[in-house]
């Protein structure tokens, strides 16, 4: 049986909102090289939407965190499975995140990065659920808040479909009988 999507925000309205973050943060670090770190897989499309808009000195790096896995359920079990090619010591650093749900995963990871030393370190994320936060992360970039639903698609998963949609939509529960 095909799982039922409905889109909650088009191609459209995540470029427009694209655009004017990165004008915002171009504004923000001017005279600054940023160095974005991506969180795989799930901001792949998010992060080099936004590095393409960018005017300033961008560098780029990514690293893998354990997620949810195969369910719709955060596990609360954080761990690294990729770690940053590059150390973060010095540089002004804006983590990229495709969604901030409970926090549970940011909050672990930011403090990580911190101890590595960065001149700054900022939070930027493309979809918040705010009502959802069992943590104190609070993003300093933020495209959209979205209610608690479980979306997928531009980069954002469900058992590793629907990343490649180029909107954001809802994967509405299956029908019990
Ligand atoms: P948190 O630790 O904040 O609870 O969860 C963050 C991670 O859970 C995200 O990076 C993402 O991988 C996953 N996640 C949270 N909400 C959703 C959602 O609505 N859809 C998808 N596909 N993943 C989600």
């Amino acid at each position: 049986m095909s799982d039922k999507i409905s889109v909650l925000l088009s191609e459209d309205e995540v470029a427009k909102k694209l655009d004017d973050l990165a004008s915002v943060i171009n504004r923000d670090y001017e005279g600054k090289c940023i160095h974005l770190v991506g969180i795989l897989k799930g901001s792949v499309f998010f992060s080099c939407e936004l590095a393409k808009r960018l005017t300033i000195p961008v560098t780029m790096d990514f690293m893998s965190v354990s997620s949810y896995g195969n369910s719709t359920k955060s596990s609360g079990v954080v761990k690294i499975i990729k770690d940053l090619d590059e150390p973060l010591q010095d540089r002004d650093v804006l983590i990229v995140e495709d969604i901030v749900d409970t926090g549970r995963t940011l909050s672990y990871l930011m403090k990580v990065l911190k101890d590595r030393r960065p001149a700054s370190m900022r939070l930027c994320c493309m979809l918040d659920k705010p009502e959802r936060r069992i943590t104190d992360v609070k993003a300093d970039y933020v495209c959209f808040n979205i209610p608690d639903e479980f979306v997928v698609g531009f980069g954002l998963d469900y058992a590793q479909k629907y990343r490649n949609l180029p909107y954001i939509g809802v994967l509405q529960p299956e029908e019990t009988e």
